[in-house]
């Protein structure tokens, strides 16, 4: 990786905008197709959206993406490629959900929630999930009804099919915490594309099974640290892209990418960033109108990932799995984070949607204060002792701006939405906002950034036919 740039670099076959692990993942196969490759982050580290943080024991943990399911077959192919090894999460003893002033114990059938909402909850799962077996992961836009479905939010659909108040009301938490978004900033047809995506509700919600199944063991950063420790292209780290010109260039490379101080020239370029980072770089000539409509609209979460340190995991010794969910409290899902590597008990705790909106007003100290405070409700005392606390505030980082993902409100599917990922000349996109597959996660990063590859391959093939 290189931090030491030169002011005119030697053109290349394709500029990668962006060292997350959509970009590295497309660099990684051009270079294997034989294209010659420059990856540009802004940052001055690799991974994006995965990041490295570490407790002062010396404990390596992740403060962006960490999870990982047996469905995503694109990271864990990859994780076993770079020579990385996963381990189960926690997932013994029971849950506690938080509603309504009260605590109950979780439970597998009815969640918690008691026998007549708990029955309506599992038959709404049941329908979103028999639901989304309709919808077409390549154009959303063609589903059964999917006008109609665009025309509401998700708030709107949950309501006309599920007639319990407190199933509902679990429901909207459970899904904030998977979009980090309340279920009236995106349409139902969004949301039934984005758990589509993931395989349906039940797998996107369970831990062993589902999403949050397991963990890479020293962190999912070191995904993009290996990938691009294995490129023969430079990484080029502190070089933020700020413009990108198609025809300003030479007859072989006619595609500029500016960074401050310097412009690189290449025949395609990949822009491996979130849809709404993407629409603040320069381009000339300007994008289509309706590219520039559909990534401007998808907009990303927030949340505030907290990661807590304690001598020991206290609440184990209780016979609590250390999952909680919340309906009332700022800290709307808490888990198990310990590491096969150390003996401490860690917390991961979230603050999602609204929740992340309101403590942003807050300082980072009056933040921690807040999310001590609700761990201490939800654990007792010993939660507010913790021996150190992380926290990343992803809607504050410059070159994030949001995460999980991204989400389109009402109407932009079923208009714009096919403009999200079109190759617009010799510019491809990538990023997880563009996956057909486990959109807005790891693997589904990955997965986009392949497909971008592909279609540079493919197009470079067929001029090279031509020409
Ligand atoms: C708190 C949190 C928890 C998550 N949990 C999970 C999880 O458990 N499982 C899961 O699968 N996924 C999870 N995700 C989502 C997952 O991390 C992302 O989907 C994935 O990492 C996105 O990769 P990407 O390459 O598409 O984008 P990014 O990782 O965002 O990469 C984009 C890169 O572009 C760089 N950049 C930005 N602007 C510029 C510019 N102008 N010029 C050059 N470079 C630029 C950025 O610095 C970044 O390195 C989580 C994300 C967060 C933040």
């Amino acid at each position: 990786m290189n931090n030491a740039h030169s002011l005119s670099p030697e053109p290349v076959d394709v500029i990668v905008v962006g060292a997350g692990i959509s970009g590295l993942s497309a660099a990684s196969d051009l270079e294997q197709a034989g294209l010659s490759v420059r990856v540009l982050e802004a940052r001055s580290r690799v991974g994006g959206r995965t990041e490295d943080g570490q407790f002062a024991s010396g404990t390596s943990i992740e403060l962006g993406g960490q999870w990982l399911g047996p469905t995503q077959t694109a990271a864990l192919e990859l994780i076993d490629k770079l020579g990385l090894e996963t381990f189960e999460v926690y997932d013994e003893g029971r849950s506690l959900l938080f509603a309504e002033g009260k605590y109950v114990h979780g439970d597998d059938n009815t969640f918690g929630l008691g026998e007549q909402a708990g029955a309506a909850f599992s038959e709404l799962v049941r329908l979103v999930d028999s639901t989304v077996t309709t919808i077409d992961l390549s154009s959303p836009w063609s589903s059964p009804e999917a006008e109609r479905l665009d025309s509401m939010t998700a708030t709107q659909w949950v309501e006309e099919n599920c007639p319990d108040p407190t199933a509902r009301n679990f429901a909207h938490t459970l899904l904030a915490s998977i979009f980090a978004a309340e279920t009236h900033e995106y349409s139902a047809l969004h949301m039934l594309f984005y758990l589509a995506s993931g395989g349906g509700l039940h797998r996107m919600m369970i831990t062993i099974g589902g999403a949050q199944e397991r963990r890479v063991l020293g962190g999912t950063h070191q995904m993009s640290e290996r990938l691009a420790e294995r490129l023969n292209g430079e990484v080029w780290l502190q070089s933020p892209v700020k413009r990108i010109s198609q025809g300003e260039g030479t007859a072989r490379h006619p595609v500029v990418v500016t960074t401050p101080g310097t412009s690189h020239h290449c025949k395609r370029v990949i822009v491996a960033l979130p849809s709404t980072l993407a629409n603040r770089l320069d381009y000339e000539p300007p994008l289509p109108a309706n590219r520039d409509i559909a990534a401007g609209q998808m907009m990303p979460g927030n949340v505030i990932k907290y990661q807590i340190e304690y001598e020991r995991p206290f609440w184990r010794g209780r016979g609590l799995s250390g999952t909680i969910l919340s309906l009332d409290h700022h800290v709307s899902l808490v888990y198990d984070n310990c590491v096969p590597t150390s003996d401490r008990g860690i917390l991961v705790a979230f603050v999602e949607g609204r929740h992340a909106r309101q403590l942003s007003e807050l300082s980072e100290q009056q933040r921690a204060e807040a999310v001590l405070s609700d761990l201490s409700a939800f654990l007792g005392a010993e939660a507010a002792e913790p021996l150190e606390i992380l926290q990343r505030n992803w809607s504050e980082e410059p070159y994030t701006r949001g995460c999980y993902g991204g989400r389109f409100g009402t109407g932009l599917w079923t208009t714009v939405g096919q403009h999200l990922a079109d190759p617009c000349g010799r510019i491809h996109w990538a990023g997880a906002e563009t996956a057909q597959i486990w959109n807005g996660y790891i693997d589904g990063a990955i997965r986009s950034g392949r497909r971008a590859a592909s279609e540079i391959v493919s197009a470079e093939s067929i001029s090279h036919r031509e020409g």
